[in-house]
């Protein structure tokens, strides 16, 4: 095959990608700077997206600004299991901050602190490397506790682990499975759903014979002969009652998986999402988010979290505030 062929050849494929997660047929890009203003529209924020921007400033004005943007609720980051805090801020004055200025907090992205420790929303890796084994299933389950008891004080809903640990066999991820089944059990012994955010690895799939795992590409798909699918695996090895998951619109499309097949497929186990997009909400044109967001809300959920990576840009909140006028703007969003 040629240069130009071979081009050819990837860019078709690429748009075999895109096409794959409109499900239908294309909708046209949308714009952003509509100035259509719907306050009733119910749609969240994951904090980890504005990185330091909250804090700069005055925080109660900060949660103000999403207020006033058309934010309903937020998802936490950055809870330090060791001083019980979000951000560095106390967790009861930093609720109380929020519910202030209207926003609930129907969730918090929490690390297992046995596993990763957790700095201001992001995570870093402890002196575990983050390498998982089973071992360490009840040393991470057990490490939940206090974060079940912070939670429940506070009254949230939702914990989600954020992250998956290093996982180099089969047996490692059905592990890692049995540990999140384990801390769903004490959370909902707390009162908390605990649910699971995937990224693009848990769309690899675990190749006999080959330590790690292997992720697919537009140009070297993989099937179910392959091996299973990291996903699958955890979904099929825990409890609905004890874990639940949360998509991320994104990360589904980059693990070359169409989120609306995924929502259809596993309706009783997806049951929170992150909305996410290349950057802000609406404007790559490459996810079809009517389609997502129907497919969310006929599966009977409610918490949508607008997230958008590149944290450090010191562009956050502008890109927030357009994201959540394209969500204003839409007749499909409830
Ligand atoms: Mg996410």
């Amino acid at each position: 095959m040629d240069r130009r062929n071979f081009l050819k050849g990837a860019s078709m494929l690429s748009l075999g990608a895109l096409a794959a997660c409109n499900n239908e047929k294309a909708a046209p890009a949308p714009a952003v700077n509509v100035e259509v203003n719907n306050p009733d529209k119910y749609f969240g924020l994951q904090i980890y997206t504005l990185g330091n921007e909250l804090y700069a400033g005055n925080l109660a004005d900060n949660f103000k600004k999403l207020h006033d943007m058309g934010f309903k609720y937020i998802e936490l980051a950055g809870y330090d299991v060791n001083t019980n805090t979000v951000g560095g801020v106390d967790f009861t004055e930093f609720k109380k901050q929020a519910n202030d200025a209207g926003l609930e907090i129907p969730s918090s992205h929490v690390n297992a602190p046995g596993l990763f420790s957790g700095v201001a929303g992001r995570e870093s890796r402890d002196g575990s490397d983050g390498q998982f084994n089973r071992s360490m299933i009840n040393k991470v389950a057990d490490s939940f506790k206090k974060v079940a008891e912070d939670h429940a004080k506070q009254g949230i809903q939702y914990v989600v682990h954020p992250m998956m640990a290093y996982l180099n066999t089969e047996d490692d991820v059905k592990a890692f499975a049995e540990m999140l089944n384990k801390s769903g059990e004490i959370f909902k012994a707390a009162g908390i759903q605990f649910g699971y955010h995937h990224h693009n690895m848990e769309f690899a799939r675990m190749v006999k014979g080959v330590k790690g795992f292997r992720l697919p590409t537009v140009l070297t798909p993989l099937t179910a002969a392959d091996g299973p699918m990291i996903m699958d695996l955890l979904m099929d090895n825990t409890d609905p009652a004890n874990v639940c998951y949360e998509m991320d619109t994104y990360w589904t499309v980059m693990g070359q998986q169409d989120p609306v097949v995924w929502l259809k497929n596993r309706a009783n186990r997806i049951k929170l999402m992150h909305v996410k997009d290349f950057v802000v909400l609406g404007d790559s044109g490459a996810m079809n988010f009517k389609n997502i967001f129907e497919q969310f809300y006929a599966n009977g959920n409610k918490y949508l979290f607008c997230e958008i990576e590149d944290i450090d840009s010191g562009k956050q909140m502008q890109r927030v505030e357009a994201s959540m006028k394209f969500i204003n703007a839409q007749p499909w969003v409830k």
